[in-house]
């Protein structure tokens, strides 16, 4: 096959992306190695400023169509009491909360919508495997398909594949990791009317919880130390179960639902980043690039911003026929104050405020920044923006739109 922008992977980077270079009659190829985008217990969270991205594409409507819960405040509490983290009721934006929806269907509305235009190209379980070169340059990129291996010849390669990025492997690129002091295991419980809504999180000796309303259920963050899932593993399903109804008794009745580790799915927490983000004929965004610690929730968004980023700097390039290494680097120039500055608050949050929690034998009070943020209106709602619209907010460019026209270089 021959395509202009191969794009290896239909998460959120990979498919804004996409989305973004077909409305400018650049074809496109995605590779994408499940079947379906339904994996569970995926990012779920969409911040203000991608909410204002999807009202510039003119997507609004649909998403506000997609099942969602709306969220505008998260707190925690404390042995001393609620301490606010966020509160983006305040933000001067068009939408002041997160919007909680199940990242298959945010992934499948951007993926109807590309596919209106021509020049764009889903391969589903295909996984890419290997890449191609000559003279030091990617040429595109091999791929294991349902019926065999599959060449993809491509001007430029953008490596979108997650966490784990095969692409970054073949590269020999290693990223510079932060490390964390916590993994999260993710697991599902019922909820009820009468239990709340919203975010809920929960605060124990060297536990923690984050409840988040999913409607019909809540979709729980169990906090554990890094490294620790073998020993929870250990003590058993029972002992987990009655832990988390110790944090949240009113949940005591329905951890029965929990009915092995089978419905409790383990992420291991990485914080990361690339000082490089390309190489001839490649470049390398969202979670390849930088992986974000789940704090805040903000691992979607900065994907997103990414693809947005990309495609306003590469249109030209690519519409010219030419991208320099110049033009690749340009994206992580752009990228890299907002991701070093979001990893940077979730560092201090991960270690001011979970590893105290995590390391303690006791419910402890509101540690230091907590503290600092009750008291300090400006610094919540500097909090809030940081978090909600992010340090760099990302606009689609207006100028080289041409609504699927294909323009040949
Ligand atoms: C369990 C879990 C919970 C999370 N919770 C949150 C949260 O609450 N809020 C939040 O904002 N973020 C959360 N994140 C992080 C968030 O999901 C990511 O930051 C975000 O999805 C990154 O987008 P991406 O497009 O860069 O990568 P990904 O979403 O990882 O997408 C990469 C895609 O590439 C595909 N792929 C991988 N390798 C190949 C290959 N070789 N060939 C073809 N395709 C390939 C994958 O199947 C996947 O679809 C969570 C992550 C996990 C794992």
């Amino acid at each position: 096959m021959d395509t202009d922008v191969c794009v290896v992977g239909g998460g959120p980077a990979g498919m804004m992306l996409a989305l973004l270079l077909v409305r400018d009659g650049i074809r496109t190829t995605v590779l994408e190695k499940h079947e379906d985008f339904l994996r569970d217990f995926r990012g779920d969270t969409v911040h203000p400023s991608t909410l204002d991205v999807l009202d510039e594409l003119g997507l609004a409507d649909r998403l506000a169509d997609l099942p969602h819960r709306k969220v505008e405040r998260l707190q925690f509490g404390f042995a001393d009491g609620v301490y606010p983290l966020v509160d983006f009721a305040g933000l001067k934006v068009a939408h002041p909360y997160l919007m909680f929806l199940p990242q298959w269907d945010f992934l499948e509305m951007l993926a109807a919508e590309a596919g209106r235009y021509p020049d764009f190209t889903l391969l589903r379980s295909h996984e890419v495997v290997d890449l191609l070169r000559s003279n030091g340059v990617v040429r595109g990129v091999v791929a294991r398909g349902p019926d065999g291996p599959v060449e993809v010849h491509a001007r430029l390669t953008v490596a979108a594949d997650g966490r784990h990025s095969t692409v970054r492997d073949k590269l020999g690129l290693t990223p510079r990791e932060f490390g964390a002091p916590m993994d999260v295991l993710w697991f599902r419980v019922s909820r009820r009317p009468e239990d709340g809504e919203g975010i809920n999180a929960r605060i124990g000796a060297g536990r923690m919880l984050i409840g988040i309303d999913r409607g019909s259920y809540w979709q729980i963050a169990y906090l554990i130390p890094k490294g620790g899932y073998d020993a929870v593993v250990a003590a058993g399903i029972s002992a987990f179960r009655a832990g988390v109804a110790g944090l949240v008794p009113h949940l005591a009745d329905r951890v029965d639902e929990i009915r092995g580790w089978d419905d409790v799915k383990m992420l291991t927490v990485r914080v990361n980043r690339l000082r490089r983000w390309h190489v001839p004929g490649a470049l390398l965004i969202g979670d390849a690039a930088h992986a974000m610690s789940p704090v805040a929730g903000v691992g979607i968004n900065l994907a997103v911003q990414d693809a947005v980023a990309t495609a306003r700097l590469l249109t030209g390039p690519l519409l010219a026929g030419r991208v320099s290494e110049d033009d690749l680097a340009r994206v992580r120039a752009r990228r890299a104050f907002p991701t070093i500055g979001t990893q940077l608050f979730q560092r201090i949050i991960q270690r001011g405020v979970i590893g105290r929690v995590l390391g303690s034998d006791r419910p402890v009070p509101a540690p230091l920044p907590m503290r600092i943020l009750r008291r300090m209106p400006a610094l919540q709602k500097a909090a809030a923006r940081l978090v909600g619209v992010g340090l760099r907010p990302e606009h689609i460019g207006t100028g080289t739109h041409r609504d699927g026209q294909r323009v040949e270089a």
